[in-house]
C-alpha cells in the first residue's frame, strides 16, 4: 500500500455488524451518512455483514461440510457484506441522495492468495475517485478483496476495520471513523467489567496490544496499518452522537496514567512438552516446525532444567489446538521428548499502558494484588508496555476485576481520585 497526500474533506466511515443489524439500523446509518454528506464531506462508507450473519453462514457451511475448503468459505462469507452494502445504498437513494455500492473486488482491493486470512497488497482507487467527483456516496463491502489469482478472498474475522483503514490510506483520508455498538475504547471490555471507563484517546501501540490480546473492538492489522500510515482512528458509537476514542501516535501525557487498559482472553489453551532434552537448537526446531503449520504461538515458558531435561509450555488459540497438538506430538517424538499435555482451562490477563515505560513496579503490583486475592499465576510474559499472566479459567474474571480496581480504572475510583 502507498501513502497518499491527506485530504481533509475526505472521510471513511466504517459501520460494524451491530450497526447494520436490521432494517431500522440500516436506515439510521443512511441518515447519519447523509448528514455527513450535507456537511460537504466526500464519504466512503465501509460496512460489515448484518448482525451475526457471518457467524450464521459459517455454522451453515459447517453443517453441510465440517471441513469446508477455505476458497468456498470466502465465496460464502463475502456475500454477507454485499447484502448490507446494497441495502444501505437503496436506503440512501430513497432519501434522495446519490450512492453506489461496490464489492471489494469491484473497487480493486487486491490481496494475496491466502484464503480467509488474506493481506491487502494494493487498492486501485480510480473507480472510487470518479464516483466521489460526482458527489456520490461510495459504499464498499468490508472484509474482502480479490487475490492476484483473481479469486475472492476475505481478510480474517473483524476484517472490515482493515478494509476501512486501508481505503483511508489509499485515498488519503485524514481520519477513519469506526462506528460500533460501544462509545469507544474502554479500560476493559464493558461486557465483562460494568464500571469500565471510556478513554478519550489511546496510542496505536497500546491499542495493538489490546487488540492482539482479543479486544475485539478493533482488528489488530487495521491498527497496524493505521500506525504505519499515521491514520487517526476515531472509534465511536453509531447509536449516539457522543465523541468516542481517538487512536493516535502521540497521546497527551497524563501523569497518573500508568495502565490504560486490561483484557481477559478465555479462548487460548496451553500445551506442554515434557522432558525435552535441554540442548542448543531444540527450541528453534520446535517453534520453526510449528510456524510452518501457520499457528500463532502466544506465550512461551521453559522450565529450569533438571538433569539436562526441561519442560516447554506455550499457548495457542483454541481454534488451532487440535492441529497444534498433532504437530507437537510429531515434534516431541523427533526430539525424543516425553509426553505432550494440553490444558484448555486457562485465561490470559493482559495489562497495558505506555506509562509502564517510565514507571517501575507495575509488574510487582499486578503480582501482589493477584496473590492477595489468592490467584495463582501459571505463566508470565512482559513487553515494554504490557504484562500478561495466565491464570486458571475459573478465576479469570475475578483477576480482571481486581486488577482493574487496583489501577484505578473503574468509574467509582476515578471519581474519588478527582474529588
Ligand atoms: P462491530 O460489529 O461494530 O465490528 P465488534 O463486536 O467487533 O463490533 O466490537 C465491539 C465490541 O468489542 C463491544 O461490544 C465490546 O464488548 C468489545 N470490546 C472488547 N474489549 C473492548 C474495549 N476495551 N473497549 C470497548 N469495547 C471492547
Ligand atoms: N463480517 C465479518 C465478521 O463478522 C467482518 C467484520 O464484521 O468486520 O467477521
Ligand atoms: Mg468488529
Amino acid at each position: 500500500m502507498e501513502k497518499k497526500r491527506k485530504d481533509k474533506n475526505l472521510v471513511v466511515q466504517k459501520y460494524g455488524g451491530s450497526s447494520v443489524a436490521d432494517r431500522r439500523s440500516i436506515e439510521r446509518v443512511a441518515e447519519r451518512v447523509i448528514s455527513s454528506a450535507k456537511r460537504g464531506k466526500k464519504i466512503i462508507v465501509v460496512v460489515s455483514a448484518m448482525g451475526k450473519s457471518t457467524d450464521e453462514l459459517i455454522s451453515l457451511a459447517k453443517k453441510i461440510n465440517p471441513e469446508p475448503s477455505d476458497r468456498e468459505m470466502d465465496m460464502l462469507v463475502s456475500t454477507g457484506e454485499q447484502i448490507s452494502c446494497s441495502l444501505l445504498a437503496m436506503s440512501i437513494h430513497k432519501r434522495g441522495f446519490g450512492a453506489v455500492s461496490f464489492t471489494g473486488p469491484q473497487v480493486g482491493i487486491i490481496t494475496d492468495t491466502y484464503h480467509t486470512q488474506a493481506k491487502i497488497l494494493k487498492i486501485e482507487t480510480e473507480r472510487i475517485r470518479q464516483q466521489l467527483e460526482n458527489k456520490t456516496i461510495v459504499i464498499v463491502a468490508g472484509f474482502q478483496g480479490i487475490s492476484t489469482a483473481l479469486e475472492i478472498t476475505t481478510l480474517g474475522r473483524g476484517g472490515s476495520d482493515l478494509s476501512a483503514v486501508a481505503l483511508a490510506v489509499a485515498l488519503g483520508a485524514e481520519t477513519c471513523e469506526i462506528y460500533t455498538d460501544v462509545e469507544g475504547i474502554y479500560t476493559a471490555d464493558p461486557r465483562k467489567i460494568s464500571d469500565a471507563n471510556k478513554l478519550s484517546f489511546i496510542s496505536y501501540d497500546e491499542m495493538l496490544e489490546l487488540a492482539s490480546a482479543g479486544a475485539q473492538v478493533m482488528h489488530t492489522r487495521a491498527v497496524e496499518v493505521a500506525k504505519k500510515f499515521n491514520v487517526r482512528l476515531h472509534v465511536r458509537s453509531s447509536f449516539s452522537k457522543k465523541e468516542g476514542t481517538l487512536i493516535m501516535g502521540q497521546t497527551p501525557l497524563i501523569e497518573e496514567t500508568v495502565v490504560r487498559g486490561i483484557t481477559l482472553t478465555e479462548n487460548e489453551a496451553k500445551i506442554t512438552i515434557c522432558d525435552v532434552p535441554d540442548k542448543p537448537g531444540i527450541a528453534a526446531f520446535v517453534f520453526d516446525k510449528l510456524a510452518k503449520i501457520g499457528v500463532n504461538i502466544d506465550m512461551i515458558v521453559q522450565n529450569v532444567s533438571r538433569r539436562k531435561m526441561t519442560d516447554i509450555s506455550f499457548t495457542v488459540s483454541n481454534k488451532n489446538l487440535n492441529k497444534t497438538i498433532k504437530k507437537t506430538e510429531e515434534i516431541a517424538a523427533k526430539i525424543k521428548a516425553g509426553k505432550v499435555n494440553s490444558n484448555k482451562n486457562i485465561a490470559k490477563i493482559l495489562v497495558v499502558g505506555i506509562g509502564m515505560k517510565s514507571h517501575s513496579g507495575v509488574a510487582a503490583r499486578c503480582f501482589s494484588v493477584l496473590a492477595k486475592n489468592k490467584i495463582n499465576i501459571d505463566m508470565i510474559s512482559t513487553s515494554e508496555i504490557s504484562i500478561s499472566c495466565i491464570v486458571n479459567k475459573n478465576i479469570g474474571k475475578k483477576a480482571l476485576a481486581v486488577l482493574h480496581a487496583e489501577f484505578g480504572l473503574g468509574k467509582g475510583r476515578r471519581k474519588k481520585r478527582e474529588r
